[in-house]
């Protein structure tokens, strides 16, 4: 595989976790899998080697690599799981990286040490029953009594919730405002009386990772919980989905590039017609699609990572990112399949189970159809000047 001209430091980062997640997560993954059971104690070892925090500077209890360090670590490990890719990526992106962006000192001071070493996983709760692709249509509540502000509605469909020590959630907090104004955002510690978890869903695929609906009634956080500006959350998350949707395309990516590792030796060693199935045109014309549409997808995917490191704008790349990586890793695990014949239909061979977690990347963090929302918007921004 071409180097993209990684560092010595992202080099190391990718042998490190490729290396963990071929030799500890990929012999147990299609277990993992079958029994819903979330890797607790994968996350326990990638939290004590760092990659909880990896993205994060050392001072604030990370290990001081960046995004596309952060990224390929997801990448790396949907290569063999996407389970475990998605845990890696909500907590990270989606938990940790609000709090480090948006904290204040006492809040940093209090969660980012705990984030990073992995003693909390963390979630971001946004989405609701009535408020999905539409996130700003926000219907739970925050309202100020006292010294505490105090939370009711639910969540839907939240990573990493059961598991999480600290959740980032959105909330009205300014009832008279239309659409997206006057939402907040709040750091909710997971033991406060009025938390509870709702229903487990019972997932297509990424079936080991933890997806749950939350429910608050009457839950008092302290004032200090604010995160952000008041009424300003709006633009909060935006910016976090920013930056996530780029752990998606990494997800995306790594589950295609694991469904075309699966495909070669297959088509190697499978014999039809007295020859390596390998020698048919056919074939090879699938593995020429997977390999060319993979290599665009990683291409894409961390350029937005790197743009994400110069600080610079990076909303149209991180889209168009999520949205081509996510469509190549359909494609990529629908013929993976094919290359596989019956055996790729059952539970033998993983790419039956890459091709079901490959689906979560065309809805998580925004549909496909979002995506393309975010993109035409930016690209008539930039033409207007
Ligand atoms: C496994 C999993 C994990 C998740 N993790 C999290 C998490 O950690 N935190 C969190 O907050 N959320 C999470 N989500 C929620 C996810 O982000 C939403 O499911 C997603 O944004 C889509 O919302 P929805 O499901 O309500 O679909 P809807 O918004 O109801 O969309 C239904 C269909 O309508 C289309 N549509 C909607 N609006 C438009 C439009 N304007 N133009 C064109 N088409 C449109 C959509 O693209 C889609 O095809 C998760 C979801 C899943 C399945």
């Amino acid at each position: 595989m071409t180097n993209f001209d990684l560092t010595e430091e992202q080099q190391a980062v990718r042998d490190m976790v490729r290396r963990y997640a071929r030799e500890k997560i990929a012999p147990i993954a299609a277990e993992l899998d079958e029994a819903q059971q979330f890797p607790e104690q994968s996350f326990k070892k990638l939290g004590e080697m760092g990659i909880l925090g990896i993205g994060f500077p050392e001072e604030e209890g990370g290990m001081g690599g960046d995004t596309l360090s952060y990224i390929i670590a997801v990448e790396e490990l949907s290569r063999v799981d996407g389970s475990h890719g998605i845990t890696l990526a909500a907590h990270c992106s989606l938990g940790v990286w609000p709090i480090y962006a948006f904290g204040t000192t006492e809040q940093k001071q209090k969660y980012m040490p705990k984030v990073c070493s992995g003693e909390y996983l963390s979630s971001f709760g946004l989405t609701e029953p009535e408020a999905g692709s539409d996130a700003g249509g926000t219907r739970t509540t925050a309202m100020l009594d006292g010294d505490h502000w105090v939370i009711n509605g639910s969540k839907q469909f939240i990573t990493n919730a059961t598991y999480a020590g600290v959740l980032v959630i959105t909330a009205k907090t300014d009832k008279e405002a239309k659409g997206s104004h006057g939402i907040s955002a709040f750091l909710v510690e997971t033991d406060l009386p009025g938390f509870n978890l709702g229903k487990k869903e019972n997932k297509l695929g990424l079936r080991a990772s933890d997806t749950r609906e939350l429910i608050f009634e009457d839950c008092r956080v302290p004032r200090d919980a604010l995160l952000g500006e008041l009424h300003r959350g709006f633009p909060l998350f935006m910016k976090t989905l920013d930056g996530g949707r780029i752990s998606i395309a990494a997800l995306a990516l790594g589950i295609a590039q694991g469904a075309l590792d699966a495909s070669v030796p297959y088509a190697m060693e499978r014999k039809q017609f007295g020859q390596p199935i390998c020698e048919f045109q056919m074939i090879q014309s699938y593995l020429a699609d997977m390999q060319t549409e993979v290599t665009a997808a990683r291409h894409l995917t961390y350029h937005a990572a790197r743009l994400k490191d110069a600080g610079k704008r990076h909303s149209m790349e991180s889209a168009m990112a999520k949205y081509y990586a996510s469509t190549v890793a359909m494609k990529a695990t629908t013929l993976a399949i094919q290359i596989h014949g019956g055996y790729g239909y059952t539970k033998d061979y993983p790419v039956e189970r890459y091709f079901r977690d490959a689906k979560l990347c065309e809805i998580g963090e925004g549909t496909s159809e979002v995506q393309k929302i975010v993109i035409a918007r930016e690209l008539i921004k930039q033409h207007a000047g």
